[in-house]
């Protein structure tokens, strides 16, 4: 080996020989990591983003990160052009070049454009093995050196031991197989924020260090590097702490042997120069000391809040401001940007002849760019949703003026109209707002009837309005029981219209099996907000309606007789057999702990802020439209970065529901002796008169030794002659009225939305939280227990809290008990709609379960002779969600 070191150039040779320390890797040339240089490059402006370079270079970097990785650009395009007048200016083409993208054509249109020898970043085994040895192998074709992250078919790497191993197997492949040179290859070993205030995220920086010790030792002729910046992620805003967190971080990493890494070049604190008490809370952040219940991580945050240094540089007067009037319009509805939107649109009320044209004309055709977007994939909804803030603004403030214009636009044609509504019993708004924004993105008049709708409202304002379509929606199982009813009254009213279902609790089978039938002018599951606007277009579309809509009936037909056919092979046991069959707890064995007090009792000394730890942010993601788990979706290729500013925006808003107490909390529990009867649990509430609990047990045939389990086994029965126990709880976020008006006087869907959804993760957050201290407290049958947030979601705990309508406890009627024994409605205000949905929306009820047998299962099909006993038992209506006794309808 002439020179074991890896050797780059730009015009100049860079060997990264040991005494050369560490390198710094300009960050600012890149369009996901800086605004002022993604808006230069989306303008064209290429003059003033060499500027950024420069700066860099001025700055201290050693190597120029150059990314173009955004949806709203051309990256082959921009890739190739900024690099060709990169080249042309030798004080910044100097150094070498690190080509950055998630895309391997943009990468590759880079390497065609060098000179001298750059870094490619990056390249990875996340998508196997054969892609990786492909690009591996061109970009030694190109004599470029490889950035190769820690990442593999089983996704990003947090942990030492994982980093480790990936990155051998990268290097074994790249050396071995393909001939690069060990000083060719540069591993990032993903850093991820640090002191987010999620337990699980604190030792990232510790694993990174770690990695980077066994790997160093293990090729000593290799590159670790890393992007410096996102370790600091949760502090935006606060440069003074990003700087002294990146400062402490690379001492200790560069000791570890780091030795290069993305940086800002320009705003490097210097390790000795940091203020003491910041650098002993940076140290303990990097090295996870001192940290138990995120206690750094506070320490570190009250630091921030009391010294902010602001980061204006950023925020330069926008180069789109001087665009034509219809450039900016576009540019604000595509960006989502309502600061300006007023001051265009009463301009634009002086150049057009009428204020149906401003919308007719530059406003829809933003729409439209919005709308094309969306349908490719390269915006999410949260940024659908934020455009149609600025539409919504602007029309607001043109809708004065088109009134009075009135007689003028009775010969226009009228826009289509789409009614929608949660029906009768049901409180879901959530996923119906988004359909309706989306929609009204697309140009379609949105008639929304609210929430707890019933089927003559809806049937009589269709008509009223001429609606085009009719949008239902639905979140618990009754629901669908409801958009049944719906279905066949319009049917006997002779309607026309489609009609479109959608939301959490509908699914396409169940659609095609029981609401298609009722109703045959043409029945659609929709899936999501985003396949909204292409059955709708088909629908209005009267060329395409018929054959859209013969499509679909051929499908709903065949799943129709498939299910069908199906459902005759259930196979059950007599429910006698299914009885012996129960769940056998060795009762002699157990000792039931009786819990801290009998009775009910209202809890009030928990905060919004004690929740914050709590949530489980996944389906948050879900509710926008955005699947993957979290937090890897924080920094997923695709939609990483449009996830990061939603979870921003998501947090900024709790911070403000937090500090100024926007909300309540409402909290009842209560614990009473119980026994199991068969399938009943009796309950001895304190006045020492009864009342019981009905359970239903599995009947499905089981094979072996599986039993056929009902709740009422993991209470001791009374036989036993044991004293057991049950609890039950309700927890309810209440008070977002106001504030959703207020949303709704500004035109903010984008908040009112994120409102509800943060709402809903709040009081489930409260569930767990309150789960918990019943577990180690109120009842206390757990002495402690050393669970991260993580493990709550995954419910690694001892004990169960089913709610009554799910798979374990299907009857929505045995609520009644549960509301009469927590006295909810006025301990907690929350009440049982005619569905026995839980009104306010953002609200749970369920029961406890202490037993360590004790598990989650679904009660499933369900024989006659079964269904004949329990109504007997009860001795009321039920009312079971079908949904779950036919699990195969989902
Ligand atoms: N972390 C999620 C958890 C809520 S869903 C969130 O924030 O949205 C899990 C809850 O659903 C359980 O705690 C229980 O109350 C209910 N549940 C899940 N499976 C169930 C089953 N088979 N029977 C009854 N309830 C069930």
């Amino acid at each position: 080996m002439i020179n074991p070191y890896l050797q780059l150039a730009g015009l100049e040779p860079l060997i990264l020989s040991p005494e050369k320390n560490f390198i710094n890797i300009g960050e600012r040339t890149n369009v996901t990591g800086s605004k002022k240089f993604a808006r230069l490059i989306r303008d064209n402006n290429f003059t003033d983003a060499l500027v950024v370079a420069k700066n860099q270079v001025e700055n201290g970097a050693q190597i120029l990160d150059v990314n173009m990785d955004d949806a709203m650009l051309d990256g082959v395009q921009a890739m190739h052009t900024f690099l060709n007048y990169l080249q042309s200016e030798p004080e910044i083409a100097k150094i070498p070049i690190m080509i950055d993208s998630s895309n391997f054509k943009i990468i590759e249109a880079g390497l065609k454009c060098v000179q001298g020898k750059c870094i490619v970043n990056s390249i990875s085994l996340k998508e196997g093995i054969e892609n990786f040895t492909y690009q591996a192998r061109l970009c030694k074709m190109y004599g470029a050196a490889v950035i190769v992250m820690a990442f593999d078919e089983d996704g990003q790497a947090e942990t030492a031991a994982r980093k480790v191993s990936i990155c051998l197997r990268a290097y074994q492949i790249l050396v071995d197989d393909i001939g690069f040179a060990p000083s060719d290859i540069i591993f990032d070993l993903n850093i991820f924020a640090i002191a987010t205030g999620i337990e699980q995220h604190n030792n990232f920086a510790v694993e990174f260090i770690e990695a980077t010790k066994i790997l160093k030792s293990k090729l000593p002729y290799i590159n670790i590097s890393g992007g410096v910046s996102n370790l600091s992620f949760s502090f935006r805003g606060n440069e003074l702490v990003r700087e002294a967190l990146h400062a402490v971080f690379l001492y200790h990493a560069i000791q570890a042997g780091m030795t290069m890494g993305i940086v800002n070049a320009g705003q490097l604190a210097i390790y000795d120069d940091i203020e003491p008490t910041l650098k002993k809370l940076c140290e303990d952040a990097v090295l996870n000391l001192n940290n138990e219940n995120n206690q750094t991580t506070e320490q570190l945050i009250n630091y921030a809040n009391q010294n902010k240094k602001s980061e204006k540089s950023e925020q330069i007067e926008a180069a789109w401001r001087n665009q034509s009037l219809e450039d900016r319009l576009s540019y604000a509805l595509v960006h989502g940007i309502t600061d300006y939107i007023d001051v265009d649109t009463i301009e634009a009320l002086s150049v057009y002849p009428a204020p149906l044209l401003i919308i007719e004309g530059p406003l829809m055709s933003g729409m439209n760019i919005v709308g094309d977007l969306f349908g490719a994939g390269k915006m999410f909804l949260p940024q659908v949703v934020k455009s149609a803030r600025v539409m919504k603004k602007s029309v607001a403030i043109l809708t004065p003026f088109i009134e009075k214009e009135k007689e003028k636009l009775a010969n226009k044609k009228a826009v289509a109209r789409v009614l929608l509504a949660t029906v009768k019993g049901d409180v879901h708004d959530i996923g119906k707002n988004i359909v309706g924004v989306v929609l009204g993105c697309n140009g379609y008049d949105i008639i929304d009837l609210g929430v707890m709708v019933p089927a003559d409202k809806i049937l009589n304002a269709a008509i009223e309005h001429k609606v085009d379509i009719i949008g239902l929606s639905g979140l618990i199982t009754p629901s669908l029981e409801e958009m049944i009813n719906i279905a066949k009254e319009m049917n006997d009213r002779k309607m026309t219209q489609p009609l479109l279902i959608g939301g959490a609790t509908t699914s396409r089978l169940h659609t095609a099996v029981k609401i298609s039938p009722q109703y045959p002018n043409g029945v659609v599951h929709v899936l999501d907000a985003s396949r909204s606007v292409t059955v709708v277009t088909n629908l209005l579309n009267p060329e395409n309606k018929i054959n859209f809509l013969d499509a679909i009936q051929k499908e709903y037909f065949i799943l129709k007789n498939n299910y069908e056919n199906k459902k005759s092979v259930k196979q059950l046991f007599p429910f006698e057999d299914a009885k012996k069959n129960k769940l056998k707890i060795d009762w002699n064995s157990f000792n039931p702990t009786k819990p801290s007090f009998l009775g009910m009792k209202k809890i009030t000394n928990i905060k919004l802020k004690d929740l914050r730890n709590c949530i489980d942010w996944k389906p948050f993601f879900i509710a926008w439209e955005m699947h993957q788990n979290f937090p890897a979706i924080l920094t997923d290729e695709k939609i990483g970065k449009e996830a990061t500013k939603l979870f921003n925006d998501a947090n900024e808003l709790l911070d403000k529901i937090i500090l100024e107490d926007w909300l309540q909390i409402k909290a009842v529990i209560g614990f009473w002796q119980a026994s199991a009867i068969g399938e009943d649990i009796q309950i001895q509430t304190n006045d020492q008169t009864k009342e019981i609990l009905f359970c239903l047990r599995q009947q499905a045939k089981k094979v072996s030794d599986q039993p056929n389990i009902s709740l009422s086994d993991f209470i001791a029965p009374i036989e036993s002659n044991i004293q057991d126990y049950i609890g039950a709880f309700a927890t309810s976020i209440q008070g977002l009225e106001p504030h959703i008006q207020n949303f709704e006087k500004n035109y903010d869907d984008y908040n009112k939305i994120m409102l509800q959804a943060l709402a809903d993760r709040l009081v489930e957050a409260l569930a767990e939280y309150l789960h918990k201290q019943v577990r180690l407290k109120y009842w206390g049958y757990i002495e402690n227990e050393n669970l991260s947030n993580e493990d709550l979601i995954k419910e690694k705990y001892i004990g169960i809290r089913p709610a009554p309508g799910y798979p374990a406890c299907p009857d929505h009627t045995e609520k009644y008990i549960l509301f009469k024994l927590l006295d909810l409605n006025n301990q907690a205000n929350i009440h049982l709609t005619e569905s026995l949905a839980m009104y306010p929306a953002s609200s749970i009820c369920g029961w406890y379960f202490a037993n360590p047998n004790a598990k989650y299962f679904g009660v499933g099909s369900i024989g006659n002779d079964q269904i004949v006993d329990y109504s007997q038992r009860k001795n009321q209506d039920i009312l079971i969600s079908e949904k779950w006794l036919t699990p195969n309808l989902e």
